[in-house]
C-alpha cells in the first residue's frame, strides 16, 4: 500500500504572524507539485494568519498543542472546536516539550489526540525515548507504552487518516544528532508492527509514521529510503526556507 508522505514543520516559538505568511508562501512554492503533503505548525497567535496565506494550496496548518476539552475554564489553552473554527486542521499532540518542560503525561497525550480526533482534526501523536531510557535499552518498551497511552484512547480502530505517529527522540531533537536510518527504521518497524498487533494488516499499513530529530536537507533523503518512514517532523530546519523547501523536495536531493 501506498502511504503518501508528509512533511511537517514545527516552527514551536518562533516567528511573527508576518515573518510566518512569507515562509508559508515558499513553502506553498516547493509542495506544488511535490510529493509529499505539507502541514505547518505556526505559533497560535501567527497560526490563523498563515492559514489565510494559504489559501488556494494544498499546505495545511495545524497547532502545535491542544486542549481536551472544547470549551471553559481553561486558560490559556486552545481547543480543537476553536482551532477548527480557524481553519487549523492539525493538532501535534504529546510533543516531548510538552511532556519534559510543561509536564504532560502519557495518559494526557490519549485524552488530547482523542478528543482532537472526535471533533475532526488530524492528530500528529509524537512518542520517543530519552538519551538515558536508549542507553539502558527501553527505547521499544517506552515507546509501546506511549502508544498504548496515546492510541488507545483515540478509538478501538484509529483512522489512519487522522492519526499519524511521529517517532522522535528526544537526543536527537534540537541537538543536531539525527538517528541513523536504520535505527529510526528499526523503531517504525516496531511502531507498525505494533499497529498490526492491535489493529489488524490493513491499519498498519495504511498508517503514516514520521520521523523528527534534527531532520535537515542533508538527511531527509536518507531516512526517507526506509520502508517504514513516511515523512518528517521538522523543527529548526523548518525555519529556513531554503533548507526547509529542499526537505519538501526530498525526491530531487
Ligand atoms: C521537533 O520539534 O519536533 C523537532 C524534531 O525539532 P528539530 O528538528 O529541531 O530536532
Amino acid at each position: 500500500m501506498s502511504r503518501r508522505p508528509i512533511i511537517a514543520g514545527n516552527w514551536k516559538l518562533n516567528l511573527t504572524s508576518a515573518e510566518g505568511v512569507e515562509l508559508a508562501r515558499e513553502a506553498a512554492r516547493a509542495a506544488r507539485d511535490a510529493d509529499a503533503a505539507v502541514v505547518l505548525f505556526p505559533t497560535s497567535l501567527a497560526a490563523p494568519s498563515v492559514r489565510r496565506a494559504l489559501d488556494g494550496t494544498p499546505v495545511e496548518v495545524g497547532v502545535q498543542n491542544v486542549w481536551y476539552e472544547n470549551k471553559g475554564a481553561f486558560t490559556g489553552e486552545i481547543s480543537p472546536a476553536l482551532a477548527l473554527a480557524e481553519g487549523l486542521t492539525w493538532a501535534i499532540v504529546g510533543h516531548s516539550e510538552r511532556r519534559r518542560i510543561f509536564g504532560e503525561s502519557d495518559e494526557l497525550a490519549g485524552r488530547k489526540a482523542a478528543a482532537a480526533t472526535a471533533e475532526g482534526m488530524k492528530v500528529i501523536l509524537c512518542v520517543g525515548e530519552t538519551l538515558e531510557e536508549r542507553q539502558a535499552g527501553e527505547t521499544l518498551e517506552v515507546v509501546r507504552r506511549q502508544l498504548e497511552a496515546g492510541v488507545i484512547p483515540v478509538r478501538a480502530e484509529p483512522l489512519p487518516e487522522s492519526l499519524v505517529i511521529a517517532y522522535e527522540p528526544v537526543w536527537a531533537i534540537g541537538t543536531g544528532r539525527t538517528a541513523s536510518p536504520e535505527d529510526a527504521q528499526e523503531v517504525h518497524a516496531f511502531i507498525r508492527g505494533w499497529f498490526r498487533e492491535r489493529f489488524g494488516e490493513r491499519e498498519a499499513e495504511a498508517t503514516r509514521i514520521l520521523y523528527g530529530g534534527s531532520v535537515k536537507a542533508a538527511n531527509i533523503a536518507g531516512l526517507m529510503a526506509m520502508p517504514d518512514i513516511d515523512g518528517a517532523l521538522v523543527g529548526g530546519a523548518s525555519l529556513k526556507a531554503d533548507e526547509f523547501c529542499a526537505i519538501i523536495r526530498y525526491k530531487e536531493l
